[in-house]
């Protein structure tokens, strides 16, 4: 389990989304997708996680599914007051995941490069906030055009 104590900022979403793009950044660092997340619990970051396709060759593990993993088992009540803060909108499977555990709300950094769920997150009465932030969109743009191929199996396509 990934614990943090709160740090200055983190309160606001710009703040949790700092924490979460630090883990992109982290990630892209150790050759893998830049894509982070906080699980953020009464204004404190529960735990962190960062796409790991690439650093444990694994296809299930984005940022916001290893930030699931490193929260470990956690009651219903505790998820039911959570934001998922990430980097970018949420694939599908990753907006499976936030409605499974019942998360009310998600903050995204960005949706330019890829935008995921966020419709049927809306439509399942989660609360969506896209704070479309230039640091993660010129994250993900410089990492695209670096690695095309590596993008496109992440998201499933050719
Ligand atoms: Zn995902």
């Amino acid at each position: 389990m990934t614990a943090m104590a709160t740090d200055d900022g983190v309160r606001t979403d710009r703040g949790a989304l700092a924490v979460a793009l630090a883990e992109a950044r982290a990630g892209r660092a150790e050759g893998g997708i830049p894509i982070g997340a906080a699980l953020v619990v009464d204004g404190e970051v529960l735990a962190v996680g960062r796409n790991r396709r690439v650093q444990d060759a694994s296809p299930i593990l984005h940022g916001e599914t290893d930030c699931l993993a490193n929260a470990g088992r956690l009651p219903a009540s505790v998820y039911a007051r959570a934001t998922m803060v990430t980097t970018l909108s949420p694939c599908d499977m990753c907006t499976g995941a936030i409605l499974l555990y019942g998360i009310p709300r998600v903050v995204i950094g960005e949706n330019r490069t890829f935008l995921g769920g966020e419709e049927l997150l809306r439509s399942r009465g989660v609360e969506v906030v896209v704070l479309d932030d230039p640091a993660c969109v010129e994250l993900m743009r410089d990492f695209v055009a670096a690695e095309p191929a590596l993008w496109n199996e992440d998201i499933g396509e050719d």
